[in-house]
């Protein structure tokens, strides 16, 4: 009897830009090569930027071949590139048809800040937030997070560095766990971005079961939304801490620097005009932080149509900092960049298409002022 011929294994094309080190040497040893192949292909993708196989030059010509057959470097596509006038650059990037999402890099003297999304659009519903207006879309993959680099590295080139990484773009990191982690062991990877755990930050509004298992399988920085000193407020304003309230987070926190005296955790605080900018805010605010070792980043509010909300005075900054100082709080203050490009915090927004509508892209909020 004639049986069939079995179908052709239909199998999805790996992309290379999914896999950090571990990953490649799985592939590698699967494919019968030898697991250092997989630092060589790392250099070659993120060192290096490559987009194609030809180039590798160091791996034989059948391997290369094979890669072809087997492989992609897909990284997200710039649809539009804006520079500020402060050389704030913002990227946006189309992952799929429906879905783009915001890159910035922020350059400084003596560094270059890259703030990458790790989700489309965001889940949380943070009421001063513009991202959160938008919705929840989807978690981005890993070849999307570290994509973000692979794209802003080619684009700046040799003249400008990325030497810090932050994950304060779109979304809650801590919502696509593993993706956002093996993003970060790339980032932190000598064999392709090499940054050292001070320069690779998570920011989160406080998944406190997350922060556990974050810190079981990573040491990278930490930094907190907290934006408020009593759950009253904070349920309204970070509504995920009604599930995990504000003494929940700090616990979590403490436990995530551990004993390491050196390591401190950055509470992000947004400065609200009227909600929870006065002298009483900041003394609570020291005595919450007074046995965590912290830093504090005031983060002027910036405005979005409808929001409801007013950025603190330049005075009520200034008063409100001077006490975490004499407190013996490190405290800074975020500089606002990129505002004329709506690349600043809470700004970014990137873009759905239109349900319905094919052709076109839609901004579902313009922000900026
Ligand atoms: N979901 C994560 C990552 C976003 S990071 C988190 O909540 O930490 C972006 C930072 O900018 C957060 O501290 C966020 O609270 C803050 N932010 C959001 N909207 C803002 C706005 N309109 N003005 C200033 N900061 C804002």
């Amino acid at each position: 009897m004639n049986s069939a011929p079995a179908p052709a294994e239909v199998t999805a094309p790996v992309n290379l830009l999914d896999l950090d080190r571990e990953g490649l040497e799985a592939y590698f040893r699967q494919i019968g090569e030898k697991p250092f192949r997989a630092q060589q292909v790392l250099q070659w993708l993120h060192q290096r930027g490559a987009d194609g196989f030809d180039a590798m030059t160091n791996l034989s010509k059948g391997l290369r071949d094979r890669l072809a057959e087997q492989c992609v470097i897909r990284a997200p596509e710039v649809v539009h590139e804006q520079a500020s006038a402060d050389g704030t650059r913002k990227w946006l990037m189309e992952v799929d048809p429906v879905n783009r999402i915001e890159t910035v890099f922020i350059p400084e003297p003596g560094r270059g800040t890259l703030c990458v999304s790790s989700q489309v659009g965001c889940a949380l519903a943070c009421s001063f937030c513009s991202t959160a207006r938008q919705g929840f879309n989807r978690n981005l993959r890993v070849a999307e997070i570290i994509g973000q680099l692979w794209v802003a590295s080619r684009a700046l080139g040799d003249q400008q560095r990325i030497t810090n990484v932050v994950l304060m773009g779109m979304g809650e990191p801590l919502l696509n766990f593993d993706n956002v982690v093996t993003a970060t062991r790339l980032m932190m990877d000598d064999f392709a971005y090499g940054l050292s755990k001070r320069r690779v930050t998570l920011s989160t509004s406080g998944v406190v079961p997350a922060l556990d298992r974050l810190r079981m399988v990573s040491d990278i920085s930490l930094a907190v939304s907290l934006h408020a000193t009593d759950d009253v407020l904070r349920d309204e304003l970070v509504p995920i801490n009604r599930k995990y309230p504000i003494r929940d987070l700090i616990a979590a926190c403490k436990r995530y620097v551990g004993r390491d005296s050196r390591r401190k955790i950055t509470f992000e605080y947004v400065m609200l005009d009227g909600v929870n900018d006065t002298p009483a805010h900041a003394r609570a605010l020291v005595r919450l932080l007074s046995h965590v070792p912290s830093k504090v980043n005031l983060i002027p509010f910036n405005p979005f149509p409808n929001s409801g909300y007013q950025c603190s005075t330049p005075a009520a900054i200034e008063r409100f900092g001077d006490i975490l100082r004499e407190a013996g709080l490190v405290t800074t203050r975020r500089k606002t960049r990129g505002e004329d490009i709506d690349a600043a915090c809470g700004q970014l927004v990137g873009e759905v298409r239109q349900r319905g509508n094919s052709q076109r892209f839609q901004r579902i909020h313009s922000v900026g002022q």
